[in-house]
């Protein structure tokens, strides 16, 4: 396994379709319309808003020449995908007719409508969109970052480690596999227990069960945030025989020795640390707000650009909106919640440039398809306040293998020719009583 690389060096490394230079274009400094990242929430923006609005003009600020689609990345660490199938040059993923800056915004200055790049540079707007995703803290667990794609410890959490967990699951045939989850929120909240459920699939069907010990290391006191769906999961838990540890972060690794470092929370609150050989772990790190939006006037109180959850216009600034990772609203961080949310984006930020009432609401939509075995899915879709959203008339908590065959390719289908080109199924907005 190569060294980890940041996104830059792999961005060079990319064994991917070579990426065409950013569009070309008069080189402006203003538009009626700045999108802060070209991921799945920047990208799906661009999309809505110039599916309804040709006229204005669109900047999408990204440093990275690849577009990623990360739940394939569960798939790939499940030996189902390989890596090449999770990403595109970014200038494909970009709808035509917007500008596509390349650089990092570094700072946010909303009083004068600007955002600040890291060359220094500024771009004005009429109206932001922040979508810049969240921060992986890998640097939050001792000694991770030096081991990472090497001695056994690994996560689906990194495009150029996923490839590396279906290696170790192929080459194990005995000793203990953990599997961790930080404290919420995360993105995908069901990915880690996602990797445990292919790995141990693998295992099982290749009469490698008896010979591994699997635990289950949650920071969390809960298997799964929505009730209803514990117990088909606790079902998978039982046939791999995995042990569950609640209150259990890991905060050390120490790879030469494969040992990892646990702080547990006991049931009186107290703390203890607890070492524990491995032989593979799969990590996934503690997550939180880019450091550059929870240092801004736009970061609430934990971090999050503020937004109205249902309108997701900024709280203080009425032309700043955010969707996807980097917002407040409480939902389940997913590209689900993105193909929902932009449409309802996109709606209201014209509305306010026309100086309309925002009418549309996002109901908090987000959906987990839980891979817990290979060839089938059990479907969590659900809103604010964990209530069940099935887009289809089944019981949403049994495995299903129409539910796999949706996971592994109806959605990158959704994704990549509808979500990314402003074309909403299944995504009508609600509204907020307002009058258009
Ligand atoms: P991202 O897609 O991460 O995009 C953020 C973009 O902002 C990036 O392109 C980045 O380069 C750019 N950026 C960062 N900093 C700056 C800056 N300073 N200036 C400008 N641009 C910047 N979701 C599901 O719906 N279903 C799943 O099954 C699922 N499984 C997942 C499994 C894994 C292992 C992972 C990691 C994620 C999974 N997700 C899943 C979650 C989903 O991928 C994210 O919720 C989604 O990508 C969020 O979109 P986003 O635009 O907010 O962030």
């Amino acid at each position: 396994m190569e060294e980890p690389d940041t996104d830059h060096q792999a961005d060079e490394a990319a064994a991917v379709a070579k990426p065409k230079a950013p569009h070309s274009g008069p080189t402006r400094s203003s538009f009626d319309i700045v999108i802060v990242g070209g991921g799945a929430g920047g990208g799906a923006a661009a999309a809505s808003l110039r599916h309804r609005d040709k006229q204005r003009s669109i900047a999408v600020i990204e440093p990275s020449l690849r577009h990623f689609y990360q739940p394939g990345w569960t798939l790939v660490g499940g030996g189902i995908f390989n890596s090449g199938q999770t990403v595109r040059p970014m200038e494909t993923a970009l709808p035509r007719g917007v500008q596509w800056i390349r650089n990092s915004v570094a700072a946010f200055d909303p009083g004068q409508n600007e955002v600040i790049l890291e060359d220094g540079s500024r771009i004005a707007y009429r109206a932001l969109v922040v979508a810049p995703g969240l921060t992986l803290r890998w640097d939050a667990i001792d000694g991770l970052t030096e081991t990472l794609g090497r001695n056994g410890v690994t996560s689906n959490y990194r495009f150029d480690l996923a490839p590396y967990t279906w290696q170790l699951v192929q080459t194990m045939n005995q000793g203990r596999a953990i599997f961790t989850q930080p404290a919420m929120p995360i993105k995908c909240a069901g990915a880690p227990q996602k990797a445990l459920y292919l790995s141990a699939d693998y295992w099982r069907r290749n009469g490698l069960l008896d010979n591994i010990e699997i635990e289950f290391r949650n920071a969390g006191g809960v298997l799964f945030g929505v009730p209803e769906f514990v117990p088909p999961l606790m079902k998978y838990i039982e046939r791999y025989h995995a042990q569950l540890k609640f209150g259990s972060s890991l905060i050390a690794v120490d790879g030469e020795r494969k040992v990892a470092t646990f702080e547990v929370k006991g049931a009186d609150g107290a703390s203890t640390r607890e070492e524990r050989g491995f032989d593979m772990l799969h990590v996934v790190p503690p997550q939180s707000a880019p450091d550059f939006v929870a240092n801004s006037p736009l970061a609430g109180e934990a971090g999050w650009v503020a937004v109205d959850q249902r309108t997701l216009q900024h709280l203080r600034f009425p032309n700043v909106f955010s969707l996807g990772d980097a917002c407040s609203a409480p939902n389940a961080k997913t590209a689900a919640a993105v193909r929902k949310q932009a449409p309802v984006l996109a709606e209201n930020l014209l509305a306010m440039l026309r100086g309309r009432p925002l009418s549309a609401a996002y109901d908090g939509y987000g959906a987990c398809p839980l891979t817990v075995e290979r060839g089938k899915v059990v479907m969590a879709e659900f809103g604010y306040g964990g209530k069940l959203m099935p887009s289809f008339p089944l019981d949403p908590t049994v495995p299903r293998r129409s539910a796999w065959h949706l996971k592994v390719s109806g959605l990158p289908w959704i994704y990549w020719n509808m979500m990314l080109r402003g074309q909403e199924v299944l995504a009508r907005p609600a509204s907020t009583g307002n009058k258009r």
